[in-house]
């Protein structure tokens, strides 16, 4: 064997020691409530798919339609000859829905934190970013070269005490934020984000892939929901809004700052048109969706309640993102494990997704779901928990 190859087995093999091995289980089905793993349907209680709308059948009609009027791929970048009506259409139909003036698409949540911090900031600039930010913000940070600072998990005077200290020393001070934080659940504190923002001349950057859908008048957010304005704000639309993809909301200047230098925008084939008009029928579903946020809520609350009857660590919270802390990852793993074998598939979080020792099953209920789908699943937690 080479020296390469040989290196590679050695950190496979480190990885499978630690636990740390990930392998997808591999899907036959779309995505829903059940899900076809291995042969067998199996209650899905690990998907973004909040209010069930990647297998609607309207949505399914969208694409076909889609597909009809713009064919597949884009054929280019944005810029060069990839942009489309309809895109422009879906940018200020999003834009209009969260409240602010305008919107780019980009390909995916990650191309789109990842082009606007590089894009926004640079060097002598500074950027607070939470602790628990998702992995595309912290990315996005790094690649920007502006001055990283980390506070503490959702203490907005944490962030009061680093713009006192350190704001005077740089050109742009940007506050990086998720509102509906991945994988805990809990909600920032965006109204003294934003006072303490407005105090010290700092932008608020909010990523809510996990609250548009979920939160707010009409799905429109937890900014929409606390009636505090960002200065930019990302959202995707491969969770809530069952497709794939994301935008950027702000000013028209953020707009066309990111359209001129953000280089996962600028390097990279347009989204397929046909996702653009799928999504214009999808933000319809998502507004009129009050029926299945309710239901989501009354799911959350009852897996919740039961998880913690079944002697499972669970933090309070009000979404969907109900994180069950089991510690270390061969636990959370073996939890995983036996829960498949009951027919409920709870994927296992872990480093580096999750700061070490808190690995966890990150469990989410769909409005898809019926009350005997989340009784039948906690009937299993009772029979597989530690
Ligand atoms: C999922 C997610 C992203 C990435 O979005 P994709 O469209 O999946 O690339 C970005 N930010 C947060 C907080 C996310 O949870």
């Amino acid at each position: 064997m080479s020296g390469f190859a040989a290196s590679l087995r050695a950190r496979l093999a480190e990885l499978e020691s630690a636990s740390l091995l990930r392998r997808p289980k591999v899907v036959a089905s779309p995505a829903g409530p059940y899900m076809e793993i291995g042969g067998r349907r199996v209650l899905c209680l690990c998907s973004n798919n909040y209010l069930g709308l990647a297998s609607d059948p309207r949505l399914v009609d969208a694409l076909k339609d889609g597909a009809s009027l713009y064919g597949g791929g884009s054929g280019a970048a944005w810029l060069i000859s990839g942009t489309n009506e309809v895109h422009v259409r879906a940018e200020s139909a999003l834009a209009n829905w969260v409240g602010l003036p305008s919107s780019l698409l980009f390909s995916t949540g990650y191309a789109a934190n990842v082009g606007a911090l590089q894009a926004l900031v640079g060097k002598g600039d500074l950027i607070i970013s939470d602790a628990l930010n998702h992995a595309s913000l912290i990315d996005g940070c790094r690649l920007s070269g502006a001055t990283v600072r980390i506070v503490p998990h959702n203490n907005p005077e944490a962030v009061r005490s680093c713009l006192r200290e350190e704001r005077a020393k740089s050109r742009v001070a940007l506050v990086v934020t998720e509102t509906v934080f991945s994988m805990d659940g809990d909600i920032a504190d965006l109204a003294s984000l934003r006072a303490i923002c407005d105090e010290h001349d700092a932008g608020l950057y909010v990523d809510e892939a996990h609250a548009l859908g979920v939160l707010g008048h009409e799905g429109a957010g937890a900014c929409q929901m606390f009636h505090v304005k960002p200065d930019v704000l990302v959202g995707t639309l491969g969770k809530a809004f069952g497709l794939s993809g994301a935008f950027v909301a702000g000013a028209s200047e953020v707009r066309t700052l990111l359209e001129n230098r953000s280089r996962s925008y600028v390097f990279s084939t347009a989204q397929p048109p046909l996702l653009a008009h799928a999504t214009l029928v999808a933000l319809e579903l998502v507004r009129a969706a009050d029926d299945a946020r309710a239901c989501l809520k009354t799911h959350s609350k009852r897996l919740r309640e039961g998880l913690r009857a079944a002697g499972l660590v669970v933090a309070d919270g009000e979404t969907p993102i109900i994180p069950v802390t089991l510690g270390q990852p061969d636990v959370a793993v073996r939890l995983s494990d036996a829960l498949l074998r009951e027919g409920v598939f709870v994927q296992a979080i872990r480093p580096p997704t999750v700061p070490a020792g808190t690995s966890r099953l990150r469990v989410v209920p769909i409005a898809a779901h019926s009350v005997d789908d989340i009784e039948m699943a906690l009937a299993a937690f009772s029979r597989v928990a530690p």
